[in-house]
């Protein structure tokens, strides 16, 4: 049988063809379209950890940023009580689901979360780079420093990735200023500002009155927002203002099971996106669902039921993290700040944003001019894990890296009542802050 395809090709082309394999072609296709999409600096600074404790160092391990604590018991339950549902569910997530997390959020962050108006992905990452691939042509005015994905998701979905630089004074937030200066000088283009509280990488989240005028500025220049609101249930004094409450009829809020559930593995995310802003929007978020993940994992989706459920344990449950958060946070910039490490207290989730720049003689005369090259000499010489401020969209000259407090047994600390600090699961954690410092004093590490 011959293909419409085999008929419509000379008989001989074999011969006439300078023969070009798959592989070439791959080559001069990549070559035109200019930068690759590398891995994930969040996702190779845990497989770099990992080699390096295979291969027998002792790695404190400030990279990843993974909650140290175990899933919601019941939840755990539930999922295996669940492990035999096997059948797709609905794309946008199971009613019963999106019914329990619109109850959530709504009593949690006093906002209104429609049902209608949710969805469920693998990971609230997908659900973020759904959304900028649903926009019509767009700005994404991306923060820096903020999570390492937003500014390659942006470019993968073939939008224009713009950095709003802010600085340890502003509290490395973006100012209303600064939001109100680009509008009128690009007043044409759609907008999508992402803004993530308590922040990835900085641990902060802006005060009130900030909040509202950037709200303000976005709704007289209607602007979209994105707000990642991954670490919201983690403020660590469980003060999290929804920035929809804010500006309610523009503000796309994400959230799920990853941080304040302990389930980043479970790949469970959730996307409220608000009835004003119309059917198109959210139909081709759920059209781009159908067409790539299908559905999310049937058994997470009926434990997520119980996850979402308000009760006194699950309360109790966040309440611990906090506590333990808040402690060990508060403790770890403190113990920079008295080596000279500029460092804000944590507002809440899990990361620090240090800034080595009152060092920056000592650390050049070490050879170290750049974020990148602070944290591999800090691997190398003390075997500490940490990103460089440079992942996160910060120009590479500035000293400043993340550290994620979380090498520490969450298990343990969720079981104690006891104080944080001196439990012996923490003795790591506080020999990786000192290692930091007498690496910073002495040039290396005991
Ligand atoms: N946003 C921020 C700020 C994050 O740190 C992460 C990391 N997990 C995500 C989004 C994505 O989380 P997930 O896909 O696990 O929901
Ligand atoms: N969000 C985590 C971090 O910033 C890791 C997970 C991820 O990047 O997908 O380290």
């Amino acid at each position: 049988m011959t293909h419409a395809s085999d008929s419509a090709r000379p008989a001989d082309a074999s011969l006439s063809e300078t023969p070009s394999s798959a592989v070439d072609r791959l080559e001069k296709g990549y070559g035109r379209a200019g930068e690759a999409t590398r891995s994930s600096d969040t996702l190779l600074i845990n497989e770099q950890s990992r080699l390096l404790e295979a291969g027998g160092r002792r790695i404190f391990k400030f990279g990843f940023g993974q909650s140290p604590f175990p899933v919601f018991t019941p939840a755990v339950d539930a999922l295996a009580k669940h492990a035999a549902e096997k059948a797709y569910l609905p794309v946008q997530g199971l009613p019963a689901l999106r019914e329990q997390v619109a109850r959530f959020h709504s009593d949690i962050d006093h906002t209104r979360w429609d049902a209608e108006r949710i969805i469920v992905g693998p990971g609230s990452k997908l659900l973020l780079f759904a959304l900028m691939k649903s926009l019509p042509e767009a700005d994404i005015l991306i923060p820096a420093p903020s999570w390492v994905s937003y500014a390659p998701q942006a470019r993968m979905a073939g939008q224009r990735a713009v950095r709003l630089d802010a600085s340890f004074e502003t509290r490395w937030q973006v100012t209303p200023e600064q939001l109100e200066a680009h509008c009128i000088e690009n007043p044409e283009r759609l907008k999508l500002l992402i803004l993530n509280a308590p922040g990835n990488p900085t641990g902060l989240s802006p005060d009130v009155e900030t909040q509202e005028r950037l709200a303000n500025v976005a709704r007289r220049h209607g602007v979209l927002v994105l707000a990642d609101e991954i670490y919201g249930l983690l403020h660590h004094r469980g003060e999290h203002r929804a920035f929809a409450l804010d500006y309610p009829e523009g503000t796309v809020t994400t959230s799920g099971l990853s941080k304040w559930c302990g389930a980043g593995g479970w790949r469970l995310g959730v996307m409220h996106v608000p009835s004003e802003l119309g059917q198109e929007v959210f139909a081709r978020i759920v059209g781009m669902a159908s067409e790539t993940w299908s559905s999310v994992t049937s058994p997470i989706q009926y434990a997520a039921i119980t996850a979402y459920t308000r009760t006194p344990d699950l309360d109790a449950y966040v309440q611990r993290q906090r506590e333990v958060l808040s402690e060990i946070g508060q403790w770890c910039a403190a113990r920079l700040n008295d080596a000279k490490v500029r460092t804000h207290a944590p507002n809440g989730g899990f990361y620090l944003f240090p800034d080595f720049e009152a060092h920056r003689e000592a650390l050049a005369a070490r050879g170290i001019t750049t974020s990148a090259e602070l944290t591999a000499r800090l691997l190398e010489d003390a075997g500490v894990a940490l990103l460089p401020g440079s992942a996160f969209g910060c120009d590479p000259s500035q000293l400043t890296v993340r550290l994620a407090y979380v090498d520490f047994d969450g298990d343990a600390l969720m079981k104690s009542e006891q104080a944080t600090l001196e439990q012996a699961t923490t003795t790591t954690l506080i020999k990786g802050m000192d290692a930091i410092v007498e690496w910073l004093n002495h040039g290396r590490c005991s």
